[in-house]
């Protein structure tokens, strides 16, 4: 459906992401998922009377990385309060937080819009708290609490309400995923709720400078539900302003079975959270010296990476995108790219895009086969860029580079093994190949007479021909002339 040109939403997003400390945020119990429930506790994370949380370190080192990746200001004092609700999973009665004095403010992340043009989209703060419970409600209709998950260590990244369409939100989400795996501080897989994502959403005409009411969905776990909950909200807000209705600010949680969203139970939503500093916590200091010691051991910025690695590749932006999506890939990819001798301008380009290219297909293509990630690829580090040079100075055609690449993943022996041992190698001797010609030229007469008499197709029915007497080895370039002198000669002799 296209939305009215009247009017346009708004739309603010607030990410939740796990991070990867080993212990959780103010106890020394394990992060580790999937352990029996109930095990990975201890008097603090269960709210016991008379406990003190500590702080871990780590949390505070890892939200730093993200401040300084999406441009904050680190607060050099920030403060922990509690945020006090009553929920089962929250044995505690209160959520450690950080409120009034969050940790890291003013930042922003560019998006990249498909025009190929950039988007800042604003980030109001980025806070550190700790998980909840999980509530799971089984079969017989009992619910059951595993507290496994209370105390996690979780950061909030609120953005402003910059975020004008269900795909720019998407956009943004995907920049917030690359940026917080490239820092190896969450493992960004939203269907595990590593990663999570709730969505305010109003709706103004076009030209208004005042925001509408909003309304906030949540329960989105993949990054195409949360596309598809906006774009319901914004088209229900949409239909309600056409009629003239008001919006109704209220919580709904999206439901991706049946593509729409409802509004949570209204007792369930009417909060007052009675935010207070955290007795028990003192004030997070962090100093220059802190700062610049994370700063400085910061990875390179994924958008970053991908400009420069079209600026020092020459690669197109489509490949750079593709390459530096996932950090582990653009390692791979720059670490084959060093192990290839240095050549001319023109020739070291054209080898670079054929490591990206066969990264881009074969690699990608493998790992997904596989089901396994760059960093459990066992093929040694050269050995893409060893094939590359064989097939560049043409000791193999590009047609055999594909059968030596299995060869290689299977055997993982040297390129140079493999052809060896397979006798793989190009056929390039003039001699040898201008024999297979004749005698492919000889057996099939018919074929000739037609090319003779203005058939051009016949041409590429005797290079597949001489291929074929080669198994692929001969080099196709002297296929391809020593055929058209053959043919000419043919023409001139009769
Ligand atoms: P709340 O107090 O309801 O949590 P906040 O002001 O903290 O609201 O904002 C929460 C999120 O909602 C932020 O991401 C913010 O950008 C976004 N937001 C605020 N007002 C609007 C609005 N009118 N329309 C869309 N998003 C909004
Ligand atoms: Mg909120
Ligand atoms: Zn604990």
């Amino acid at each position: 459906m296209k939305f009215s040109e009247a009017y346009e939403p708004v739309i603010g997003l607030e990410v939740h992401a796990q991070l990867l400390t080993e212990s959780k945020a103010f106890c020394g119990c394990t992060t580790k998922f999937g352990n029996e429930p109930n095990t990975n506790v201890c008097p603090i994370c269960l709210g016991m009377p008379g406990v003190l949380p500590v702080l871990n370190k780590n949390v505070v080192e890892f939200v730093i990385r993200m401040g300084l990746a999406t441009n904050c200001r680190i607060a050099p004092r920030s403060i922990f309060a509690r945020k006090n609700y009553f929920y089962p999973d929250l044995p505690k009665g209160y959520q450690i937080s950080q409120y009034e004095e969050p940790i890291c403010t003013g930042g922003y992340v560019e998006i990249d819009l498909e025009d190929g043009t950039r988007k800042k989209i604003g980030l109001t703060r980025i806070h550190m708290e700790e998980d909840a419970g999980k509530s799971i409600h089984d079969q017989d209709a009992q619910t059951l609490m595993d507290i496994n998950r209370c105390g996690g260590p979780l950061i909030e990244i609120v953005s402003e309400p910059d975020v004008r369409s269900p795909r720019e939100a998407y956009l943004y989400l995907y920049k917030i995923r690359q940026i917080v795996t490239y820092l190896g501080i969450c493992d960004g897989n939203m269907e595990e709720g590593s990663l999570r994502c709730d969505a305010n959403v109003s709706v103004r005409k076009k030209g208004e400078t005042s925001f509408g009411t909003k309304t906030e969905v949540k329960n989105m776990n993949s990054f195409r539900n949360v596309e598809r909950a906006i774009e319901f909200e914004m088209n229900r807000q949409l239909r309600m302003l056409e009629d003239g209705e008001a919006v109704v600010q209220e919580t709904l949680l999206w439901d991706a079975d049946k593509n729409a969203a409802y509004p949570m139970r209204s007792k369930e939503e009417a909060h007052d959270y009675r935010y207070f500093p955290d007795p028990d916590l003192v004030p997070v200091l962090v100093d220059e010296p802190w700062i610049e010691r994370v700063k400085s051991n910061l990875p390179e910025h994924p958008t970053t990476r991908r400009d420069r690695f079209i600026s020092e590749y020459s690669l197109p932006w489509y490949d750079a995108n593709i390459l530096c999506e996932e950090r582990g890939i653009a390692d791979f990819f720059e670490a084959e790219i060093s192990h290839l001798h240095k050549d001319d301008g023109a020739k070291q380009k054209e080898k670079i895009k054929l490591v990206a290219n066969w990264v881009m297909t074969s690699v990608l293509r493998e790992l997904g086969q596989r089901k396994i990630r760059i960093e459990d690829f066992s093929l040694p580090t050269g050995r893409l860029a060893s094939m590359i040079e064989l097939q560049v100075d043409g000791t193999i055609s590009s047609r055999i580079s594909k059968e030596l690449w299995d060869e290689m993943l299977e055997s993982n022996e040297d390129p140079k093994v493999i052809i060896e041992k397979k006798g793989l190698a190009q056929v390039s001797d003039e001699g040898a190949i201008e024999k297979i010609v004749n005698e492919v030229l000889e057996k099939n007469k018919l074929q000739v007479e037609k090319f003779l008499s203005g058939s051009e197709r016949v041409f590429g029915f005797f290079v597949g021909e001489v291929m074929k007497a080669t198994k692929g080895k001969a080099n196709p370039t002297l296929v391809n002339s020593i055929l058209k002198r053959r043919l000419s000669e043919t023409v001139l002799s009769k």
